[in-house]
């Protein structure tokens, strides 16, 4: 489970609750995660501030820079986000409901909480993100798309190669490519 009720934790100042992740493959909007997401995360009250560190392990598809063919990127991924906790013990109003809010150095990622209910799907893949790679082959030789005809020349040899290296960027890749083995 990857959603978390903080209500607990926010209200309990000193605080640590540790939670081991082994999750079953899933897609998170635009990240698909295709081995288990394995890890843990240690969610802590500092009194004023909520911490939420872990690490993970998992698998994503990315799609290779030249053919965009499915490529299985391993990820290693760490945690460590902090935000404000209002309304515990030194609230003006203590009838005020505890929040969690955003810390004046973080940025509070989009849909990370739901009042108090946490998801860790955000901080995952946030992580998957910034971990991987921003390039990824699907093999070191890929020979991508043609410029001309779009097929996938590791797949089909077109005709129309010859063709195409008359035209002005037609040999860019080829030039990256290049570059890329140097
Ligand atoms: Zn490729
Ligand atoms: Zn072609």
């Amino acid at each position: 489970m990857l959603r978390l009720d903080l209500s607990e934790i926010v209200r309990t100042v000193g605080m640590n609750h540790f939670c081991e992740i082994d999750e079953p493959p899933f897609v998170f909007d635009d990240i698909e995660f295709i081995s288990p997401v394995k890890g843990n995360v240690t969610i802590s009250n500092s009194g004023e501030l909520l911490i939420v560190r872990g690490s993970f392990k998992s698998t994503i598809s990315l799609e290779c820079a030249r053919c965009l063919a499915d490529v299985r990127q391993p990820i290693d991924g760490d945690i460590l986000e902090q935000f404000a906790i209002i309304g515990v013990e030194d609230s003006p109003r203590r009838d005020e409901a505890p929040a969690i809010v955003q810390d004046e150095d973080n940025e509070m990622p989009e849909g990370l909480f739901e009042g108090l209910v946490i998801d860790l799907r955000v901080l995952i893949r946030q992580s998957a993100i910034l971990n991987a790679p921003l390039n990824v082959l699907c093999r070191e030789d890929c020979k991508g798309l043609c410029p001309s005809c779009g097929k996938n020349r590791n797949l089909i040899s077109c005709d129309c190669s010859f063709e195409a290296t008359n035209r002005p960027f037609a040999s860019l890749p080829e030039l990256f490519r290049q570059k890329d083995t140097e």
